[in-house]
Formats: C-alpha cells, sequence, structure tokens
C-alpha cells in the first residue's frame, strides 16, 4: 500500500493531478480574496459617502446663530439635530473647540467613545474619518468635518455610522464565495482526474509499448486515437518498432548467416580479446587443435598458441604487428598449419583483439611435394635410358664397332627406346585418367573368364622362373561385373606381373575370386618378397618402387599400381595391398557386381570369352 502511494506520488498522473488543482485553488483564492477585498472597499466607500452627504447636510443647515453659539461654546438647543433621519444607524455629533457635544441624535453620553484622533484631525480643518470597535463587536464609521465661519473652524460635525450591515454583507459574501469555490474545487478536482488520465493514458501505453519492445517485442502496433502530440507520438513509435524490428531481423539474419559460414568453414577460426578470453572459436577449429570448446575457453587464446608451441600472448601479436595480418607455418599434431593472425580494431582504430585464422595445408604440401617428386622421378627415369641410348650412339659413330658388337648395342638402343616408350604410355595414361580423359567401354564381362585369360598370358613368363601360377576358382561360375575390359585386363595383368617378377624361382601365385554383397572380388596372392610395412603405404604412388634397381632390371616403371588403383577407381572399385615382407603379398580387387536391370538390357549381348 505505502509502495502503492509512493508510486502514484511520482506518477504523472498524480503530478499533473496535483498541478492542475493547485493552480485552480490558487487561483480561485486569489480571485476571493480579491472579491472580498474589493466588496469591502466599496462597502465602506459607501458608507463614508453616505455620512459625508448627512455631514453636509447637517452643516448646510446650520443658522448663523446655531453656528456662533457652536463657536461660543455655549451649546446648542436641546434636540438641535432631532429633525435630521438618516437611519437608524447614523448618530450625527455637533462639537465645539473643545471637542465637547453641542448637539447630539445619537448617545448623548457618547462622549467617551468617540474617536478624539478624527475629531482633532477634523479640527486642523480635514475630513478625517476612521473605523472603531465598540463594545459589544459594533463596528462603526467615524467621519468628521470641520465646521467653518469666516475661515476659522469652531467646531466639528461628526458622524458615526454603524458597520454591522456592511460587514453583514461582507460576510455573506465570503460564504457566497467559499461555497462555489468549494463547489469549483470539487469540479476541477473531477476534470483534473479527466484530464490526468486523457494525457496520462496514452503515455501509459506508450510506456507499455517500450516495455514490450525492450523485452524483444515489435509485432504489436498501437492504435492511433488521436491527431495531437500524442497521436504522433504514438505515430512514431510505431515507425520506430517496426524499424528496429526489421534492424532486428536484418542484424539476427546476418549474425545466423555468419555463424553457420563460420560453424561450417573449412578454415578454424578463434577470436580473442586482448586479455586473451576467447569470444568465439569455431568447430573446424577445436577440431584442428584437438580440444572441445569447454577446453578451448578454458586455456583462453594463450592457451592455445602454447598448444601449438608458441608463446605469443594476443595482447603481444596486437601490439607487435605492424600490418594488420600476419602469417606462419607450423606442424602441429602430424599436421601441417598454416596460421594467419589479424587484429580487429573499433572505428578509431583502438584494438580490441586478435583474430586466428587456422588452416589445414598438409594435403596442400603433400601434393606439392609430391608434385615436385614426379617432376624429379619423371627426369631422372627419362635421363637414364637417354643416356645409355646416347653413349652407344657416340660409341658407334666413334666407328671401330664390329657388327656383333654393332649389333649388341642396337638391341640395347632398342631396349630403352622400348622403356621410354613404355613410361611416357604410362605417363599419358596417367594424365589421362587424372584428367577423367581416359574414356572407358563398359561392357558386361565375366570376371572368372578374364582372370582366366590373363593367368594364360603370363603363364610363359612365370614358367620361365619355375613359377606355379594357380587359378583357384571354379571356372564356369560367372562373377559379372560392368567393367572396360582393356583397363582391367591391364589391372590384372599388372598385378599378375608383379606377382611373378616380386616372387622368386619356383614360387607359387594363386589367383581367387568370390562374390561378397554386391561386389566382385578377385586376389593374386605370392609367396613372393613382400613388402615392408614402411613401404606398403606407398606402393600406389607414382614411381615409388620398394627396390628401384630390382624394378628397372625388370622393366618396372612405379607407375604399375598407381595406374591400376587409378582404372579400379574410375570403376567405382577398390585395391588393396597386404603383405608381409619375406612372407608374401597378396593383392585384392573389389569391383561393383553389374546390375539386374543391366543383366536383362543386355541379356542379347554377346556373353564375355576369353580370346
Ligand atoms: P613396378 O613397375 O616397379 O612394378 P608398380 O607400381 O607395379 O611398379 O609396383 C610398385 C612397387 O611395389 C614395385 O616396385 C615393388 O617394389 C612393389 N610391389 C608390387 N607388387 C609386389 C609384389 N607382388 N611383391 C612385392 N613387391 C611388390
Amino acid at each position: 500500500m505505502c509502495d502503492r502511494m509512493r508510486t502514484m506520488k511520482h506518477s504523472l498522473k498524480w503530478r499533473i493531478f496535483l498541478s492542475f488543482f493547485v493552480v485552480i485553488f490558487i487561483v480561485m483564492a486569489i480571485a476571493g480574496i480579491f472579491i472580498v477585498n474589493r466588496i469591502g472597499v466599496s462597502q465602506h466607500r459607501f458608507m463614508r459617502n453616505n455620512a459625508s452627504r448627512a455631514a453636509d447636510a447637517v452643516i448646510h443647515a446650520m443658522s448663523d446663530e446655531e453656528a456662533a453659539a457652536v463657536a461660543a461654546g455655549t451649546g446648542l438647543p436641546a434636540g438641535a439635530l432631532d429633525e435630521w433621519e438618516f437611519g437608524t444607524e447614523y448618530e450625527l455629533y455637533i462639537l465645539d473647540r473643545e471637542l465637547n457635544i453641542m448637539a447630539a441624535n445619537g448617545s448623548e453620553n457618547a462622549d467617551s467613545s468617540l474617536d478624539r484622533s478624527v475629531a482633532e484631525k477634523a479640527l486642523e480643518g480635514t475630513v478625517a474619518e476612521s473605523e472603531q470597535t465598540l463594545s459589544g463587536n459594533l463596528r462603526v464609521l467615524n467621519y468628521a468635518k470641520p465646521l467653518e465661519a469666516d475661515g476659522a473652524v469652531n467646531g466639528v460635525m461628526y458622524v458615526r455610522v454603524d458597520m454591522s450591515d456592511s460587514y453583514k454583507v461582507i460576510d455573506e459574501a465570503k460564504t457566497l464565495y467559499l461555497e462555489a469555490m468549494l463547489i469549483a474545487l470539487l469540479i476541477s478536482f473531477l476534470l483534473a482526474m479527466i484530464i490526468a488520465s486523457s494525457i496520462t493514458g496514452p503515455v501509459n501505453r506508450l510506456t507499455e509499448q517500450a516495455q514490450r519492445m525492450a523485452d524483444g517485442n515489435f509485432s504489436e502496433v498501437m492504435e492511433v486515437r488521436s491527431r495531437d502530440e500524442i497521436g504522433r507520438l504514438t505515430e512514431m513509435f510505431n515507425k520506430m518498432g517496426i524499424q528496429l524490428d526489421n534492424q532486428i531481423r536484418e542484424i539476427t539474419n546476418e549474425k545466423s548467416k555468419l555463424e553457420t559460414i563460420l560453424r561450417y568453414m573449412a578454415d578454424g577460426l578463434v577470436a580473442a580479446d586482448l586479455d586473451g578470453n576467447i569470444i568465439h572459436i569455431n568447430a573446424a577449429a577445436t577440431a584442428l587443435l584437438n580440444m572441445t570448446d569447454e577446453e578451448a575457453a578454458e586455456s583462453g587464446f594463450n592457451g592455445i598458441m602454447n598448444r601449438l608451441g608458441k608463446d605469443d600472448i594476443a595482447d603481444g601479436i596486437a601490439r607487435t604487428m605492424s600490418s594488420r595480418v600476419i602469417s606462419e607455418e607450423v606442424d602441429y599434431d602430424g599436421r601441417h598449419l598454416s596460421v594467419r593472425y589479424a587484429r580487429f580494431m573499433t572505428d578509431d582504430e583502438q584494438d580490441i583483439g586478435v583474430i586466428m585464422l587456422i588452416q589445414d595445408v598438409t594435403e596442400r604440401h603433400r601434393l606439392e611435394s609430391m608434385q615436385r617428386d614426379f617432376v624429379a622421378n619423371v627426369s631422372h627415369e627419362l635421363r637414364t635410358p637417354i643416356t645409355t641410348i646416347k653413349s652407344y650412339t657416340e660409341t658407334m659413330l666413334d666407328g671401330g664397332v664390329d657388327e656383333d658388337t654393332r649389333t649388341s648395342f642396337l638391341r640395347v638402343i632398342e631396349d630403352e627406346a622400348e622403356r621410354m616408350t613404355h613410361l611416357v604410355t604410362d605417363l599419358l595414361q596417367l594424365s589421362r585418367l587424372d584428367n577423367n580423359s581416359e574414356k572407358l567401354n563398359p561392357v558386361r564381362l565375366d570376371i572368372n573368364a578374364l582372370l582366366a585369360g590373363c593367368v594364360r598370358k603370363v603363364k610363359l613368363m612365370a614358367r620361365a622362373k619355375e613359377q606355379d601360377v594357380v587359378c583357384n576358382f571354379v571356372d564356369d561360375a560367372h562373377i559379372d561385373v560392368m567393367a572396360d575390359k582393356e583397363r582391367i585386363q591391364q589391372v590384372v595383368l599388372n598385378i599378375l606381373t608383379n606377382a611373378i617378377k616380386y616372387t622368386s624361382d619356383g614360387g607359387r601365385i594363386i589367383v581367387d575370386s568370390r562374390i561378397e554383397g554386391d561386389a566382385a572380388i578377385f586376389t593374386v596372392a605370392d609367396n613372393g618378397i613382400g613388402i615392408s610395412r614402411d613401404d606398403i603405404d606407398r606402393v600406389f604412388e607414382r614411381f615409388y618402387r620398394v627396390d628401384k634397381a630390382r624394378s628397372r632390371a625388370m622393366g618396372g616403371t612405379g607407375l604399375g599400381l598407381s595406374i591400376a588403383k587409378n582404372i579400379v577407381e574410375a570403376h567405382n572399385g577398390t585395391i588393396t595391398i597386404d603383405s608381409v615382407e619375406g612372407v608374401g603379398t597378396k593383392v585384392t580387387v573389389m569391383l561393383p557386381l553389374a546390375g539386374e536391370e543391366r543383366a536383362a538390357e543386355e541379356s542379347g549381348e554377346a556373353g564375355e570369352s576369353d580370346e
């Protein structure tokens, strides 16, 4: 209740009401005082004029004998003033120079109650008056005029008027005015309430609207009920609400757009203030730094820097950065990261924080180094045969070479030219596969038939090394795939020749095939030299050869498996290699089975057979 009173005291409505009420009250009070005072003054003037007229009448009517009697102070006959009848409230007195009553039509013994000071002033020749309260609370007006004869004042004409009626009039006026004032105040009270409400009602509605806006609700529009200032304010408020709503919507959209970009961008982003507190860290950054959001928040920017093996701090970076962006590369957690720093500032160029952009450039680095290796490898591979051809040709040109030597030299040159042709063909094929310009011609073919055909082709080569090549699958069990026959044959031949090449004489090579789900799988396993753990992951790299001299001696280019991988992957398949050094190697190829629809579609076409 007390609180309500206090709130009410501070409310605009209360203040408007109070101001209105106080103003009305003050105006009424001043007007009342003024009016009552005017009535008093006019009553007084009226009574004085009457007293003056009565005195004048008596003075004019006085005979010379009466005047002489007054001058002599011998007295006037009794009842000299009796003939004058101005009303019961008028008392007339004629006083001599000693202020003794010569004649009276009031109380003869009024001597003591007469205002002598007024009479004395009249003796001095001026008209004087005064108001006096007699016993019994009787208010009277004393009016005195000099009685003059031959330029001398012989006595005083003294009139005393009872003012009771005048004061009654004044009192009645006061009462009337007070009543009027009370009624006016009552009406003004009601009016003040209505006016205060009419002003504060819309203001309260505006306040409520402002409150809703502060709570983030901009959708409600207020009704404009008038065309006055409040109405215009309401209109402006509505406009402001719509604009704020639009702006906030725009900002929210921008924010969520930015958040989405930050969330899904591949690069890591960390924003921190100058104290090193993390303002924002995106998912890519936490993944690259191998930490959770909580860990990042806890360690702060400086902790992250420590993780990256740096001891710079956010504040330090911002201060020492001459340009707005600096970048460096760091190795972290087996990856190569490119880290860029940018300072962010206020409009007036005051540093407020640092942004760190982290990019995983491991793959780019790998590709760049692969590219460099590739160029070096190609040059190296070509230089060996070219050098051989050059030296043999020079020797022959120098002369003195017999026919047999010449023939053997020419054979070497032919072999080297063959090797170069082989190499260039492989490179061209790889480049076509890389650019997807190697046109595949998929047909429905039986993997088992194709494997059997390839085995037949390498039989001679295997026999030269006294190796056994065994097909472990049932010949007439068809495993159909949709594939480019020539390319898959190339893959199989490469795997088979590798198995023969890297298996010692008398070794054993087993070719197998099976269906697993919707995939055709074939394997070529040998019991050859095998591949070490370190090398196994790299055998699909271009020009990678475990034993370079051995591979070259066997006519290998180091491109066979990478070409095979590209071809298999172009058929949506996979190729893997398992090996134990000194025990043997197993290459597994998976190709998708031909679909049933395809089978039906191509049922009219000739089935695959091996040549
Ligand atoms: P290359 O022309 O040298 O045979 P590949 O790309 O076909 O090139 O093979 C890459 C390397 O992988 C070979 O140099 C060899 O060291 C190794 N390799 C491939 N197949 C086998 C295998 N069956 N046994 C042992 N090593 C193999």
